[in-house]
């Protein structure tokens, strides 16, 4: 009987043995293709020798250094690294151990920062529905899923909320997507104006959607008009990029792909590919000039920011993206993913959508293609794909999302970005049968 307190109680979950490239295998030897890389996290696949040898030779030397006493060369070229890897406005990195604290102390720099300035009464945030930013209560407060937020809202601090970007539900029939980027982008203008332009602090979004709606990119327009926004009301750009950032979409960051740059930005899961527990924030000079030239000191900190064994991580993990040129295979996959599940499930009664950028994609199951309704959340259909996906040997990450207050369900894939194209048609191939298994034994009126 397990000890731990696992996230479903009684979920009788395989005992995990083993990774190599792609797969994991468990305690029966059955091997599994890591098609989710667990939950976005996985970018090279398991036991990297790389990775090993860097890991092995950093524990030999420092295992672990407290930020208040000293700097380390290993974190010190972590941050290199990264910055030398991000466009110009992205200048400095904040390093602690995932993404939930990065988004804490994305939100906490975005507050300090304007009383830096003497504008210490800016005091809201401004983020999007159906969004996840992370399960601490300001992360947690920030993310519009009600689903996780509903028992918990006592203990939330006050945000606002928008409307997302998401043209499969929201793009009204008579609108181009470039105009319904661009109508729900100025809701923000609105918020902006109804809360005071002088009390604004940010606007938070995912540059591409995760874990709320499934890999939900935005259409063409939309961050270069949020951009606009925020610069006429002074108010920062906090972008989250903890599921879809470093590398997934095909750009180190997937702000690249929108011409923007963002004030400060999250990244974490894809950054130590799951070897060590790592995340980052971003941020600009401006951010860091107002900190060097105020207090000189930002009211923050964790006991694990910028572990040497998580910066090791880091390091090797970035190393080996930009040596194998692994971008250019998450393109290149990412077309071939997103090829495949246009064969598959272009005609597939209950898939309504197909969308992603690089390695991040997603289809959305509804219950019936000409009105996108979805199924009766009773039918626990992503609970179903999830089992049926493990018998066959596939890890997918199916969520049950709320989309315009029903909850609905879509499958993330998310591969390592060293997949081929076999183990794509694979992947591809298993899914469907998952999924037509699920609805067949789960969905049943
Ligand atoms: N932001 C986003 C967009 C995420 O997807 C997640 C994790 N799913 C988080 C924040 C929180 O990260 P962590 O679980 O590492 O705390």
């Amino acid at each position: 009987m397990s000890k731990i307190l696992h996230r479903t109680i009684h979920a009788n979950l395989p005992l995990a043995v083993g990774g190599r490239g792609i797969e994991m295998f468990d305690a029966d030897g059955k091997a599994y293709i890591d098609a989710s890389g667990g939950a976005a996290v996985s970018c090279i696949g398991h036991g990297h020798p790389e990775v090993l040898a860097a890991l092995h030779a950093q524990l030999d030397k420092l295992a672990y250094a407290h930020t208040g006493f000293f700097t380390t060369d290993i974190a010190e070229r972590l941050a290199d690294r990264l910055v030398a890897d991000s466009p110009d406005g992205i200048d400095y990195v904040y390093l602690v151990s995932g993404g939930s604290e990065a988004m804490e102390a994305a939100l906490k720099m975005a507050r300090q920062y304007f009383v830096e300035k003497g504008e210490g009464r800016r005091r809201h945030i401004i983020a999007r529905h159906q969004s996840y930013h992370g399960n601490t209560l300001g992360a947690l407060a920030a993310g519009g899923n009600e689903w996780r937020r509903a028992q918990f809202r006592p203990l939330l601090v006050e945000t606002h909320h928008v409307a997302p970007c998401y043209a499969y539900r929201g793009r009204l029939p008579a609108e181009s997507e470039h105009q319904y980027g661009q109508r729900v982008a100025n809701q923000l203008e609105a918020k902006i104006l109804e809360l005071g332009p002088h009390e604004v602090i940010a606007f938070v979004a995912e540059t591409v959607v995760g874990a709320t709606a499934g890999a939900v990119p935005p259409v063409n327009g939309y961050f270069k008009k949020i951009r606009e926004i925020c610069d006429r009301y002074g108010v920062l750009l906090i972008l989250d990029e903890v599921m879809c950032g470093t590398g997934r979409t095909g750009t180190m960051h997937a702000f690249e792909q929108e011409g923007i740059v963002p004030d400060i930005m999250a990244i974490a899961k894809g950054l130590g590919g799951g070897y060590q527990p790592i995340g980052a924030v971003m941020l600009g000079r401006h951010i860091y000039d107002a900190f060097a030239s105020g207090s000189g000191f930002f009211q923050h900190g964790h006991t694990y920011m910028g572990h040497s064994m998580a910066a090791a991580a880091g390091l090797a993990v970035q190393d080996i993206i930009r040596e194998h040129r692994l971008l250019d295979n998450v393109r290149e996959m990412g077309e071939l993913l997103n090829r495949r599940l246009h064969e598959r499930f272009d005609n597939h009664h209950h898939v309504g959508d197909i969308r992603g950028r690089g390695l991040f994609r997603a289809i959305e199951i509804v219950a019936d293609r000409s009105d996108k309704s979805p199924f009766d959340p009773a039918c626990k259909l992503n609970v179903a794909v999830k089992r049926e996906a493990m018998a066959r040997g596939l890890m997918v990450y199916p969520m049950g999302g709320t989309i315009d207050g029903v909850r609905g369900d879509h499958v993330l894939l998310a591969p390592p970005f060293i997949v081929n194209a076999g183990q794509v048609d694979t992947i591809v191939e298993r899914l469907g049968d998952a999924l037509d298994a699920s609805i067949a034994t789960r969905a049943r009126p």
